[in-house]
């Protein structure tokens, strides 16, 4: 590949939330010849992975695959559940949760936002609140991100279930769990989610162009009556060529050989493990981030993300110019803060396929480039980090 950087010996370390690392092993299945998608070999392909993916979601629900990027993901669960002027009640968690309204509204729908700080999680009772003042029934479906990725906070999805069940409302649930599938614990079924959303580049380990929707009985109900205009993303055309191991449209095959053995790795390792890693590596870079002295965005110790963590620098210190020292001097890629984050935050991210002697990379780059870019901190937050991981 050309470019107009100079050669940086080693390897890149890509330590943005997503896309993330991917696996030579992916990268190799990816190389597969492209085969003919209305051919015998490929049923074989689309029926593992379609089947594959679902205890992935934790659910027996069917899964649909979009060659497309997790925005796609998030329009297909609105234009195939809503009609034109629903209301949806959607939670400002931050960035993410800002972009799923914008793009509510430009459908069409009618957004209530409930407001937050970027800082927490849903706050369940805040849902309850909305739906036990809806009286008529208006709003058709709440909105969620389990895992919102600009601010590093995991949200208790379950704890959303069970307050929209206490006021008795009807709506569908929809969860967005983009950068927390196959790294963070996340329940569709058991959470009674009607629709997740999921994309390729995150925790499943894949290059970016794929994304998911787990689809729920209650969703598929609702997709009966749902008015809003939809073609590509209809999920009946997707569901009845799926039946026969087929796409209504080219699907992204290459893409889909990665999917294949993303799963057998997720398989082989094994989900709990998946997320026990996951956890033990969010602990470390916490304990780094503590005795830096820095403060990460999330505030309650229980939503911290298992999938990245999002740090603040001191005021008056612009986190995008610690990025590019980071990047220029150690040849490692920090995610930037996002929409109101700005130049004030950076994100490191440890989800996907990862490991205690990347993590102690990543973070001795992270401590580099904080004495490198004149940012004040403690020295020994990789220390404390190797303590903990060196613990059996
Ligand atoms: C990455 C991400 C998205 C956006 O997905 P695209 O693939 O960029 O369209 C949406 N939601 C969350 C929580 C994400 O982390």
């Amino acid at each position: 590949m050309v470019t107009n950087q100079p050669y940086q010996a080693g390897r890149h370390f890509l330590q943005i939330p997503g896309p993330t690392n991917v696996p030579d092993r992916i990268l190799r299945a990816i190389d597969g010849a492209t085969i003919d998608h209305r051919g015998p070999a490929f049923e074989g392909l689309a029926r593992r992975v379609l089947d594959g993916l679902k205890p992935i979601f934790q659910t027996k629900d069917a899964v649909v695959i979009y060659p497309a990027s997790g925005t796609g993901a998030w329009e297909a669960a609105l234009v195939n559940t809503l009609s034109p002027g629903d209301k949806v009640l959607m939670a400002e968690t931050g960035q993410f949760a800002s972009l799923w309204r914008m793009l509510a509204e430009r459908l069409g729908l009618e957004v209530q936002f409930l407001s937050g700080d970027w800082r927490h999680g849903v706050q369940s009772g805040q849902i309850a609140a909305a739906l036990a003042e809806d009286k008529n029934q208006r709003v058709k479906a709440v909105c969620c991100v389990h895992n919102e990725t600009s601010t590093g906070v995991t949200s208790d999805i379950a704890g959303v279930r069970r307050a929209m069940d206490d006021v008795g409302h009807p709506a569908l649930l929809m969860v967005d769990t983009i950068s927390s599938l196959a790294s963070i614990d996340y329940r569709h079924d058991e959470w009674g989610v009607d629709v997740t959303i999921g994309g390729s580049q995150k925790g499943l380990m894949l290059p970016p162009g794929l994304s998911f929707n787990a689809l729920g009985a209650k969703a598929l109900k609702a997709h009966e009556s749902a008015g809003m205009t939809r073609s590509y993303w209809d999920w009946s055309s997707m569901l009845q060529a799926n039946k026969g191991g087929a796409f209504p449209y080219t699907p992204a095959t290459n893409l889909l050989y990665g999917l294949d053995e993303a799963i057998v790795m997720l398989q082989e390792e094994g989900l709990t493990n998946v997320f026990q890693r996951h956890a033990r590596l969010a602990e470390a870079t916490r304990r780094a981030v503590r005795v830096w002295g820095l403060e990460t965005v999330a505030k309650e110790a229980d939503e911290k993300s298992n999938s990245l963590t999002a740090v603040m620098l001191p005021e008056g210190h612009d986190a995008d110019a610690f990025r590019s020292v980071v990047l220029q001097r150690f040849n490692m890629s920090l995610g930037n803060g996002l929409g109101r984050l700005a130049g004030r935050v950076f994100r490191i991210g440890h989800l996907g396929d990862f490991n205690e002697l990347m993590l102690a990379g990543t973070l001795s780059g992270v401590e580099m480039g904080l004495a490198a870019a004149g940012v004040p901190h403690e020295r020994g937050g990789v220390q404390a980090a190797l303590d903990y991981l060196s613990t059996p």
